[in-house]
């Protein structure tokens, strides 16, 4: 199924994961298999810049902890701490002249979801984040999220999950059940460390 010749083509997706969730893995695998990548990389922001002041965020190691734990025995998923060991703010288009510098050869593929998709324009030099990369939107199947018409989007269909870190921030806090909503690796971790309470 994955091509194994030429360059690699690699899937940068990014997140505060702040937990990763069930709606992540899938949208994840999903991009790596109709994009035939061969590695999808879910790359934990430091900085989440465009979060950071609106509420705490959990510490940077918590998240990459989290994050391990959720690609743990998924194939095809490759956690990345770039963005931690290069510190302060994190922009997408530094991560991509980062792994660019790497692997000069590779195919790069930026995944979002819907929202983060349809805030592209907000992103810092993001013109060189479409230079750099093909974006890719993961979306529900049907009328699709309105897109920067600039420039040339893949569609990838996921079933909905209607799920978010929110969600499960709310309810580790209320003290309700998230499982099956991130595998239990990541509630093991939240529950070592007292995250969201
Ligand atoms: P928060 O509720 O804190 O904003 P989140 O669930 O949106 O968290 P992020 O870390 O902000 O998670 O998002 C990382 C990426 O995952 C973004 O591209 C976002 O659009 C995408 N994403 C988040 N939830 C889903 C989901 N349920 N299905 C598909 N993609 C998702
Ligand atoms: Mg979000």
């Amino acid at each position: 199924m994955v091509r194994s010749r030429g360059p690699r083509r690699i899937g940068v997706f990014g997140g505060t994961f702040d937990p990763p969730h069930i709606g992540h893995l899938v949208a994840a695998l999903e991009a790596r298999a109709a994009l035939e990548l061969d590695v999808v990389l879910l790359v934990v922001a430091n900085v989440p810049w465009q979060k950071a002041g609106s509420r705490p965020i959990s510490a940077p190691e918590d998240r990459l902890a989290m994050v391990r734990e959720a690609a743990d025995g998924a194939e095809g998923l490759e956690v990345s701490d770039l963005e931690l060991r290069r510190g302060g703010a994190s922009y997408t288009a530094d991560t991509l002249a980062d792994l660019r510098r790497d692997e000069p050869d590779a195919e790069l593929f930026v995944i979002l979801g819907r929202d983060a998709a349809a805030g592209f324009a907000t992103w810092e030099r993001y013109e060189d984040v479409a230079a750099a990369a093909t974006l890719v939107v993961v979306d529900r199947p049907g009328p699709p999220v309105e897109l920067d018409g600039r420039f040339a989007w893949q569609r990838v269909d996921i079933p909905e999950l209607e799920l978010s870190s929110t969600e499960l921030r709310e309810r580790v806090a209320a003290g309700r059940s998230i499982r099956y909503l991130t595998t239990d690796g990541v509630a093991s971790v939240i529950e070592e460390r007292g995250l969201y309470r």
